[in-house]
């Protein structure tokens, strides 16, 4: 365990990085800074993944929460942020350093984690009937407020200082609303060191958003590298491919039911269905986003203009439907989700979660599953052991909510709208870096895509790239 250092010991020791979550995997994403005698926290993500396992690591810090002095949030997914109120519940009590629009998509998100939390504590304790000691949630609404007391909101590009001879600056990241790269300056008696966190990086290409800024330079480059292994279908055929399965389903009368994560995934599909709709390219139909949570957000990302890319901000502006209006409607209560299901199509319906195991998507795939004018249009990355990934197996069932159903609806999987970086806007982005940037550690990743673009970017000539292990410790 870390003990504190004198001020004298702390200005000659060197500045260290410990890779605590997301090391050779995606999720929990989670690493400690040490320089000047402090403790500085860079994300606080939730873990997910076995109920049991997730608990134990949610639960339990390898740190002490009260010694931590500062915690710096990239974005607002929850297994970048997910953690945080378990961190102040267990005694952190320094600032939350976000961006503007993350500093109001903590308050939506997180507040919807506690909401899961609580209903997850209350179903164990219902099916183990009531045994005490009852189950508690892992956290509640009431440690979500503490943690919005605590955030500060600095702007991109502002460079903030948070201990003596410590500085950072937010880059835009381009991967969701308010995604931020973290670079940070920290002196000691030695000179200076630099140490550069890409949190999750986007696309290039992508619309809706601004694109993602160059990576600062550093001694220590800590990068993600969800997709090291991956190239993405190209984002126009992937557009036009959705729009072929729209006008199919709409021709048939058919209901086009749209898996999608709230945050993220969401918005950037419905503009796609505005366009397309602007373009002639899909019917005049009714496109329904099923989900309060999603409703929320879109508002979050209606009210950070600045923060999107400037022809979709100029829209916003002049009132144009950007994530609603035109024929977008957001269905906010149960009740107009019940009637929704009941209304005959054909109309496009968006819901969560991504993976169909979840949310409001699971009802209307109840309905539909054997309506052979319907189309569920998968749009994201498919887990295995998930309902979206046995949607696509070439069965005439597929196993859902505990039954066998009649598969009669079709199925279409998209894999081109991916939000993260793949191996060519890897290179791009790090291309210029060469010569300029001194270690180079992957996280965020499975094993197979980390280990590939550290061989890649070996070969670009980037001399010093490994995958480090959770709790492993480098010199900054
Ligand atoms: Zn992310």
């Amino acid at each position: 365990m870390i003990t504190k250092l004198s001020a004298d010991a702390a200005w000659d020791a060197e500045p260290t990085l410990t890779f605590w979550g997301a090391a050779s995997s995606v999720s929990g994403s989670m690493h400690l800074v040490e320089a000047a005698g402090k403790q500085i926290l860079l994300d606080c993500g939730m873990y997910q993944g076995r109920r049991e396992e997730a608990r134990q690591r949610n639960s339990h810090f390898p740190f002490h929460p009260e010694q931590i002095d500062s915690l710096i949030i990239s974005h607002a997914h929850i297994d970048h942020c997910g953690n945080v109120p378990t961190l102040v519940k267990q005694g952190y009590a320094g600032k939350i350093y976000v961006t503007p629009p993350t500093f109001d998509l903590l308050k939506v998100m997180l507040n919807d984690s506690a909401k899961i939390q609580e209903e997850d504590a209350a179903h164990i304790n219902i099916a183990r009937n009531y045994v005490e000691p009852w189950v508690q949630p892992l956290y509640t609404f009431a440690d979500v407020d503490k943690v919005l007391d605590r955030l500060v909101s600095v702007p991109y590009g502002r460079e903030t200082k948070i201990a003596p001879g410590v500085t950072f600056t937010f880059a835009e990241a381009g991967h969701i609303l308010g995604s931020a790269m973290v670079s940070m300056n920290m002196e000691y008696a030695g000179g200076i060191r630099r140490l550069t966190f890409t949190g999750d990086l986007g696309r290039r290409g992508i619309p809706l958003l601004k694109p993602t800024a160059p990576i600062p330079e550093a001694d220590l480059l800590v990068c993600e590298s969800t997709y090291g292994n991956r190239i993405h279908a190209s984002l126009d055929d992937t557009i036009e491919k959705l729009y072929a399965a729209i006008r199919m389903t709409m021709d048939r009368g058919g209901k086009a039911l749209i898996p999608a994560f709230s945050l993220g995934r969401t918005q950037l599909i419905v503009h796609f269905l505005q366009l397309g709709l602007r373009a002639g390219k899909i019917p005049k139909v009714p496109i329904y986003v099923d989900s309060p949570l999603a409703a929320d957000i879109s508002e979050v990302y209606r009210s950070h203009p600045n923060a999107l890319d400037p022809i979709v901000a100029e829209a916003v502006r002049e009132g144009h439907g950007i994530l609603g209006g035109d024929g977008v409607q957001f269905v906010r209560s149960f009740e107009a989700s019940t009637e929704l299901g009941l209304r005959p199509g054909p109309h496009i319906i968006i819901a969560s979660s991504g993976m169909c195991d979840a949310g409001r998507i699971v009802s209307h795939l109840k309905q539909n599953v054997d309506d052979p004018r319907s189309t569920v249009i998968l749009v994201s990355y498919q887990a295995s052991n998930t309902t979206g990934r046995r949607l696509m197996e070439p069965k005439p069932t597929v196993f859902f909510q505990g039954k066998e159903w009649n598969k009669w609806l079709e199925v279409v999987h998209l894999d081109g709208f991916s939000g993260h970086a793949d191996t060519h806007d890897f290179l791009a982005y790090l291309a210029p870096l060469q010569g300029k940037v001194g270690k180079v550690r992957l996280i965020h990743g499975e094993r197979d895509q980390s280990d590939a673009l550290a061989a890649t970017l070996r070969e670009h000539g980037f001399s010093d790239v490994v995958v480090p292990q959770p709790g492993d410790r480098e010199l900054i």
